[in-house]
């Protein structure tokens, strides 16, 4: 039987290990491992690569412990703006949305816009009639408020500065979130889910929904979910940029993810890391940050679960 198998990250980032709390990172552990199992089991019960991307990216969207779904970060007007995206590497099919508000699983409407729209791409007001069009349930404000998020954003509300939320050093909560996965038949997807930057303003939309830039499947090569700074990583264009040196330069995964995250994304100051994983079920998980929230399980019986270098 040929290999299959998942990975999945929550953020990258400027990771102080000593500022996080052992109860804290035995939360971040916990949430991490139960999404990959959850997302594992799909495949191992023969089901698609996009099924279980996006069956483990609600999971991480559902803890208010990552900066997507429930834990999206404040925009400069307080709001919760979230971007989302799904691929499928077996028919380079895709999904995204992104300046949303009130979506609880904005990676399922990332789904819904991939399978029951002409469109790859739905944004903002649209999106969110789109949303309310197929059913969506739209969740009041507090649904997504979270008191660490909320003292984040005061701390630069009112200032034209705006953050990653991974590179506070002063508390433990970060991370976008992100899946890709290679089923039984040697099919690939990706998918990402944040709320993007703290303080965000003017419709500013990170690389998480762009197609190519955070996220990126196609089969011939491989599947990529990218977390960072998303201006460089759109400027970048690092998940499809990992795919062609894979297809043009013919380079394993590893390879391509290692060039793209310490050689290419340094020479534009980019921090951030990827996971990918190509038809083999190979998999790769670089980053240039102090750490990347990461977890992993494959087939061959490898199992892999990190926050640290
Ligand atoms: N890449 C995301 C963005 O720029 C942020 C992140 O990865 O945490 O919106």
């Amino acid at each position: 039987m040929r290999t299959f198998a998942l990975a999945i990250h929550g953020g990258a980032g400027t990771l102080v290990k000593g500022l996080m709390t052992p109860a804290l990172e035995t939360q971040y552990k916990e949430a991490l491992r139960f999404a990959v199992e959850d997302g594992f089991k799909i495949l191992n019960q023969g089901g698609s690569a996009l099924d279980a991307v996006e069956s483990a990216v609600i999971h991480l969207e559902n803890t208010p412990l990552f900066n997507a779904g429930k834990g999206s970060v404040f925009t400069a007007q307080g709001t919760h703006e979230m971007d989302a995206a799904i691929m499928d590497g077996a028919n380079q099919e895709a999904g995204a949305v992104s300046l949303i508000t009130g979506i609880k699983n904005p990676v399922a409407l990332a789904r819904d816009v991939l399978e029951k729209s002409y469109h790859v791409f739905l944004a903002g007001e649209g999106a969110m009639e789109f949303a309310k069009s197929n059913g969506y349930k739209i969740e009041k404000p507090d649904y997504f408020y979270d008191e660490v998020r909320y003292q984040q954003w005061q701390g630069i509300k009112d200032s034209e500065e705006f953050q990653l939320d991974h590179s506070v050093k002063k508390e433990g909560k970060f991370g976008t979130v992100g899946a890709v996965a290679c089923d039984q038949n040697g099919n690939v997807a990706a998918a990402t889910s944040t709320g993007g930057m703290t303080n965000k303003k003017w419709g500013r939309v990170g690389d998480s929904p762009m197609i190519g830039a955070g996220t990126y499947a196609n089969n011939n090569t491989c599947a990529v979910s990218c977390t960072g700074s998303g201006e460089f990583f759109i400027r970048g264009v690092v998940a499809y940029d990992v795919a062609c040196l894979m297809e043009y330069k013919g380079l394993s995964l590893n390879e391509a993810a290692r060039i793209v995250i310490h050689e290419r994304m340094p020479r534009i100051n980019g921090d951030g890391g990827l996971i990918a994983v190509d038809g083999n079920g190979n998999l790769a998980m670089p980053f240039n940050t102090e750490g990347m929230y990461r977890a992993s399980k494959s087939s061959n019986g490898q199992d892999y679960l990190a926050i640290y270098k």
